[in-house]
C-alpha cells in the first residue's frame, strides 16, 4: 500500500509533508523534484490519501517516535477510491507522448472551476511537468496565479530548471533525494527475496531509483547481465563473423542496448578494480572469473575498450548507424586484453 513508510531514504520530503498536513496550512502547490524512480508519485498519492482520510493514523505531537508518523488509513472510503485510481478529486495529468499539451492543461482547468465532488483537498497531480509544452505551461501557470479553492496542484519533475521560473516561484519545491545502494539492497531483499549478492549487483547498477531496481528484478536482468559477460569473453577467441553475430543480438534489443553498455562498462572496470581492492567489485558473484581476467590484464587496453564503449553510447545518442557502430564497437572488443 501507498504509505509515507513506504518512501525510502526520504526523511526530510515526508516531515516537510506531514508538518504541513499538521500545521493545516497547505501551499497551492507543490514541485516535488529529484530522479525518476525515488517515490514522487507515491508521494504524491499518499498526500492526497492524508488530506483526505477519514482515519487518519499518527499523530505528529505524539511522544513515542513510532506515534509519530502520520499515514492514511489506506481502508476507509476516501483511500479506496484514491489508490484504485477512481477518486474524481484526484486528477492526474501525465505526458501523452512525449509532451503534456494545452488541451490537456485546459481540460483540467475546466474540472477545476468547479467544486469539489467529495474531497475536503481536491489534488492535481501533473507528473513529468518538464514535458508541458510552452502553452501548457503558460495556461497552467494563469489557474496558478489563481488558484481555485480547495485544491492543491502536485507537480513532479527531475529538476526545477526544466521549468518555466514564473511556475517554480509559485510552488514550494520539495527535493527528494537519490536512494542509497545499501537501502536499496535491503529493499529488494526484502521484496523479492533476491540473495544478497544479486541484490547488491542490481542495486549497484540502478542509479539510486527504486523503479529501476525493481524492473531490472523483474525483468531476468542477471541471465542478461550473464550472457553478455560470456559473449564478450568469448570474443577474442572467435572468428569475426561469430563475434558480428553478438553485435547484430544488442542492435535487435535497442530499448536494452544502454543497459547492455552498463553492464560492459561494469565488467571491464571491475577486471582493472580486482587488482587493486578486490572487495570494491561490482559482480561479486563473478569474483572467481573476475580474478582469472585480472591476471591477464593490460589496463591500457581495458581503459581503450570502456572509451570505445562510451563512443558507441555517444554515437547512438546522436543518431549514427547503429549496426555500423556496434560492429566497429564488438570489432574493438575483440581483441583481447
Ligand atoms: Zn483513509
Amino acid at each position: 500500500m501507498p504509505g509515507f513508510a513506504s518512501l525510502v531514504d526520504q526523511k526530510r520530503p515526508v516531515r516537510l509533508l506531514t508538518a504541513a498536513l499538521s500545521s493545516g496550512n497547505l501551499p497551492h502547490a507543490f514541485l516535488f523534484t529529484g530522479l525518476e524512480g525515488i517515490g514522487k508519485k507515491t508521494a504524491a498519492m499518499t498526500f492526497a490519501m492524508a488530506c483526505n482520510c477519514f482515519d487518519l493514523q499518527g499523530d505528529s505531537r505524539a511522544e513515542k517516535p513510532e506515534s509519530r508518523l502520520i499515514e492514511p488509513c489506506g481502508r476507509c472510503r476516501s483511500c479506496k477510491k484514491i489508490i484504485s485510481g477512481n477518486h474524481p478529486d484526484i486528477i492526474w495529468v501525465r505526458p501523452s507522448g512525449e509532451m503534456i499539451k494545452v488541451d490537456q492543461i485546459r481540460a483540467l482547468c475546466s474540472k477545476l472551476v468547479l467544486k469539489p465532488y467529495e474531497a475536503s483537498k481536491r489534488f492535481a497531480i501533473i507528473t513529468d511537468a518538464e514535458k508541458l509544452n510552452p502553452e501548457a505551461g503558460n495556461t497552467l501557470l494563469k489557474t496558478l496565479e489563481e488558484p481555485p479553492e480547495h485544491t492543491v496542484f502536485i507537480l513532479t519533475a527531475l529538476q526545477a530548471s526544466n521549468i518555466l521560473p514564473t511556475i517554480v516561484s509559485r510552488c514550494q519545491q520539495i527535493r527528494f533525494n537519490p536512494i542509497a545502494l545499501p537501502s536499496i539492497q535491503t529493499y529488494i531483499e526484502k521484496t523479492h527475496g533476491l540473495e544478497p549478492a544479486m541484490a547488491y549487483i542490481i542495486a549497484s547498477m540502478a542509479g539510486g531509483s527504486i523503479t529501476c531496481a525493481e524492473s531490472m528484478t523483474k525483468s531476468n536482468w542477471i541471465e542478461k547481465r550473464n550472457w553478455i559477460i560470456d559473449e564478450m569473453e568469448a570474443l577474442p577467441a572467435r572468428p569475426i563473423n561469430l563475434s558480428l553475430a553478438f553485435s547484430e543480438a544488442l542492435s535487435k534489443n535497442k530499448e536494452w542496448l544502454f543497459t547492455a553498455f552498463g553492464i560492459m562498462k561494469n565488467w571491464f572496470r571491475d577486471i582493472v578494480v580486482y587488482q587493486y581492492a578486490p572487495d570494491q567489485i561490482i559482480n561479486k558473484d563473478l569474483s572467481e572469473q573476475i580474478k582469472t581476467a585480472s591476471k591477464k590484464t593490460n589496463v591500457n587496453s581495458l581503459t581503450l575498450k570502456i572509451k570505445a564503449i562510451e563512443k558507441a553510447e555517444r554515437d547512438i545518442k546522436y543518431n549514427s548507424n547503429l549496426r555500423l557502430t556496434l560492429d566497429s564497437l564488438i570489432i574493438t572488443l575483440s581483441k583481447g586484453y
